[in-house]
């Protein structure tokens, strides 16, 4: 009170002279509030800057008493009269024009005739106090923030922190409040978490991403935004309060600010007048030191949970030697190596290594142990089941700390599969190696100097190939190896070689022995970075028997196409269509063309529409199993006679069986075909020449009527009883006589035509008859008994009716030599020849049988053969079956024989036509 004291002692001073002037009694203090009271404390007089501020002012005549100045609760303090409050301190609150009450304290003390109060502003004592009741709160709920985040568990982090956010909001009425975070590059901010009070706008997302702004602000102070404070240059800064009010307290560690605590739709000087920057500070502090400490611990935790299943994923961890000279092994690493405790001897750690690698990793320890030389060993496990491939440890140690902390670290790493696998690379190296080194090719390498290519390396495999080494084949010593004929080949390769870049060719090489070998060469050129040529690589690979076999295959085709080309054989290929598509020279020229003009041309084209057909109709029976097919064609080519080819086909099929084209040879046959015509022309007229007598009998029959009539006629004349009638009868006689001769002569010459080129439809039975008018009279003027029961039938063949007829006649005249031949002997002997036919289906067979006792069984087989004969020389030419034979099978029939009981007995068979 000591300024009390001095106010009252410089009060008192004035006071003689100034006790009974009311009007100054006061004087004008510099300070404070000073008023006079009357002794009913009714104030008088007020002096000092002070009384400007009160809301009441004292008003002129009576004076106002001193509670009509005071809010209401101070007026309790001066209750009763001023002499009652004397050595009290007087504590009352002024109402003021401002917002605030006036807080003033003051003493009473007479003065004059009446009291002297005299009273200073506590008002910033009593903010002191509040502050400081604030900072306490405030220092408190920073402690239990700071103890919460602390002591929770790291799971519960988020959750905690979630709470003290809220604790905080609430107790300092903040809306918004926000942890703001380094992101993980330490490039800008975050939102890390995030607490909005229920009715305020959702400021901020956790996670959310605020860029450098923040960087812009004064890291030492809390920053205020607003409407107040009109901070524009932050104009990034309230983007990130949405312009509203905002708050933001930064936090700081040895790295500078690393965290700020962002207040938003915030007026920190209403809602929290009390709180100083310092405090702000501190509760930023409280919240984010221990956040972040708990965070790098979480970081590192992960990282530890990281490395640790690193380790175990990579067979690796970490080894220590302990002090009582054992070791101790990551328990991860223990785990893979079977061991039940991660502390062991090192003797028993040694015993897991495979003996062959036991002594050398001992020794090596030992040298880390003493001479402190780095270990770097692969080493074996020592395995015990032996089908199993090693496990390899790379193991690794260095000393670490000196003097007592000395200790030996390093770590144990599986390869086993990078040593199993370069084991294994080892194995394929060393096997390429002998490849190279035995396969006909030679790896070399050529380099470039002064723009000509210079043998540098040749692999091993040059040697068994060729014989030289490498300093025997310099530049100048492999052209001189080179093949005279080849050395051009060999200059232009390498021109191309530098020229292109890479070159293929081959040429010959001369080796040891003087023997030449063709060498595939293929090269490439190699550049440095300035596009210039470095080396060449190259391989040769001899191809000589590949060469040679090439060539010869050269040479059969060559062969073969003069073979196709010059046969005399018409060669061809044609679709199954009939299309051309490849013909030799002589089946062109046959067809009046070139070689070149033959593909398109249709081979049908040359064949009548049966022939055709039954062409095709061949084609379809050819398989894959029976690709062959050989048949005798007719062709009848423009303006030229007929022509006969003996044709062969060879189909060729596609893996399902269907046929894609035919490859033909053919063989003119035409020639062959006309003799055979004219043989069967000759036989015929033979037939006809040893029917002569057989035909002088036939036309001596009708000559001799007609001689008896002519002898009848004439006696009768001579007589002259020449009846009308009589001479009519007989000159009918003669005339069926004369029309009967005329007949056979007439059958004799159709017989004796060529047969027509194109086979005709006719009736067998026709051929019986024709035979029959040709040789019944002969073979019954010889005795032969004919008994015929095959004429007038119905059946339709396909061939030449001469011919048939031909065959039948040499049956016929075979049976009765053989008959005649029979009777010689026995005169008793009845011959007869019996001819008949039957049908079916498909078939007529027309049998000639007889009773001359058949063919000797030894011989049946023989009797077809062309001159085979059993009769006497000049009798029998051997050619009547075999020619007869020949007709049935052309006709597409066939001609058999067996013996009966009695004889020989004969059968034709001939396919019957059909419609098609
Ligand atoms: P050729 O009549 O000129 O001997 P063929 O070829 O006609 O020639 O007959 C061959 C042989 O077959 C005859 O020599 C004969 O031995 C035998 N032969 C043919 N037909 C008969 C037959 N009907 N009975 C017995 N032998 C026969």
């Amino acid at each position: 009170m000591t300024s009390g004291d001095n106010l009252f002692g410089r009060l008192l001073k004035r006071a003689p002279t100034a006790a009974h002037e009311l009007p100054d009694p006061l004087g004008a203090p510099s300070t404070g509030l000073h008023l006079y009271l009357d002794g009913a404390g009714g104030v008088l007089q007020m002096a000092g800057p002070l009384r400007h501020l009160l809301a009441q002012h004292p008003p002129h005549g009576q004076p106002l008493p001193l509670s009509a100045y005071l809010l209401a609760h101070s007026t309790l303090a001066v209750e009763g009269q001023p002499r009652d409050w004397q050595s009290q301190v007087l504590d009352l609150d002024f109402s003021s024009h401002g917002e605030q009450p006036l807080h003033l304290r003051g003493w009473v003390q007479p003065l004059g005739e009446g009291w002297l109060l005299q009273l200073i502003d506590i008002a910033d004592l009593l903010r002191e106090r509040q502050q400081s009741r604030h900072r306490e709160a405030c220092q408190a709920l920073a402690a239990q923030v700071s103890e919460r985040l602390r002591t929770c568990s790291l799971t519960r982090l988020p959750a905690v922190l979630g709470e003290q956010l809220q604790a905080i909001a609430q107790h300092w009425h903040i809306p918004c409040l926000a942890v703001a975070l380094l992101d993980e590059q330490g490039q800008g901010w975050q939102i890390h978490q995030a607490f909005h009070r229920h009715d305020a706008p959702q400021l901020w997302q956790d996670g959310q991403r605020l860029g450098t702004a923040l960087d812009s602000l004064n890291g030492t102070a809390p920053q205020r935004f607003g409407a107040h404070h009109g901070l524009q240059e932050h104009t990034r800064v309230q983007a990130i309060f949405a312009s509203a009010n905002g708050f933001a307290v930064p936090y700081s560690n040895d790295q500078g600010v690393v965290a700020w605590l962002l207040c938003g739709v915030y007026a920190v000087d209403q809602a929290a007048p009390l709180l100083t920057d310092r405090d702000w500070l501190s509760l930023a502090g409280a919240l984010a030191g221990p956040l972040l400490s708990r965070l790098r611990e979480q970081r590192h935790q992960q990282s530890m949970e990281r490395l640790e299943s690193l380790q175990t994923l990579l067979g690796t961890g970490w080894w220590e030697t302990s002090d009582a000279g054992g070791i101790a092994l990551a328990p991860s690493l223990a785990a893979t190596l079977h061991l039940n405790d991660a502390r062991l001897p090192v003797e028993d750690w040694l015993k897991q290594i495979h003996p062959a690698d036991r002594d050398e990793l001992r020794s090596r320890l030992h040298a880390l142990q003493r001479q402190g030389e780095a270990l770097t060993l692969c080493v074996r496990l020592h395995h015990t089941d032996a089908g199993q491939s090693p496990a390899w440890y790379r193991i690794q140690g260095q000393v670490s700390g000196t003097g007592e902390h000395r200790r030996l670290v390093g770590f144990m790493l599986d390869i086993s599969d990078i040593q199993n696998q370069q084991q294994l690379a080892a194995a394929a190296h060393a096997r390429l190696d002998n490849l190279i080194a035995s396969s006909p090719a030679v790896i070399y390498v050529q380099r470039y100097e002064e723009g000509a290519l210079h043998p540098a390396f040749f692999s091993a495999s040059l040697q068994p190939l060729l014989g030289w080494t490498l300093e025997e084949c310099s530049a100048a010593g492999l052209i001189e190896r080179v093949h005279p004929e080849d050395r051009e080949v060999y200059f232009e390769r390498s021109r191309q070689l530098l020229r292109e870049g890479s070159v293929r060719t081959r040429y010959r090489l001369r080796d040891r022995r003087g023997d030449y070998h063709w060498l595939l060469d293929e090269a490439r050129l190699l550049r440095n970075d300035l596009g210039l040529p470095v080396e060449a690589v190259g391989l040769w690979l001899d191809v000589t028997d590949a060469t040679l076999a090439a060539e010869q295959v050269r040479l059969s085709e060559e062969r073969y196409r003069i073979l196709v080309e010059d046969s005399p054989a018409m060669i061809c290929r044609y679709r199954p269509d009939l299309t051309l598509t490849f013909a030799n020279r002589p089946l062109a020229t046959y067809l009046e063309c070139t070689p070149e003009q033959v593909p398109g041309i249709d081979l049908g084209g040359w064949m009548s529409d049966e022939q055709r057909s039954a062409f095709v109709q061949r084609l379809t029976l050819l398989t894959p199993q029976q690709p062959v097919s050989t048949a005798e064609i007719s062709l009848q080519l423009p303006g030229r006679e007929h022509a006969w080819w003996v044709w062969s086909d060879r189909g060729v099929f596609d893996e399902s069986g269907q046929l894609l084209e035919i490859q033909a040879v053919g063989r003119d046959n035409t020639e062959v075909r006309r003799s055979q015509q004219q043989l069967t022309q000759s036989a015929k007229m033979a037939t006809l020449g040893e029917m002569a007598t057989g035909l002088a009998h036939e036309i001596n029959q009708p000559l001799n009527v007609m001689r008896m009539a002519i002898v009848n006629v004439l006696k009768r004349l001579n007589n002259g009883e020449v009846q009308l009638d009589y001479l009519i009868d007989k000159l009918n006689r003669i005339d069926s006589q004369v029309q009967r001769a005329a007949k056979v002569v007439d059958h004799m010459r159709v017989f004796g035509r060529r047969s027509e080129i194109e086979q005709q439809l006719f009736n067998p039975a026709s051929a019986i008859e024709g035979t029959l008018s040709l040789l019944a009279e002969g073979m019954r003027g010889k005795g032969v008994d004919l008994r015929i029961s095959a004429t007038g039938f119905e059946a339709r063949v396909c061939g030449y009716v001469d011919q048939l007829e031909q065959v039948l006649i040499n049956l016929m005249v075979n049976a009765r030599d053989a008959l005649l031949a029979r009777r010689v002997n026995d005169s008793a002997f009845k011959p007869w020849i019996s001819i008949y036919a039957e049908r079916d289906e498909e078939n007529v067979r027309l049998w000639v049988e007889d009773n001359g006792g058949g063919i000797d069984p030894r011989l049946l087989e023989r009797i077809f053969e062309p001159f085979f004969t059993t009769k006497p020389i000049g009798v029998g030419t051997g050619l009547g079956l075999s020619v007869s034979y020949g007709i049935i099978a052309n006709m597409g029939g066939h001609l058999s024989v067996c013996n009966s009981v009695e004889g020989a007995r004969f059968c034709i068979e001939l396919p019957l036509a059909t419609d098609a």
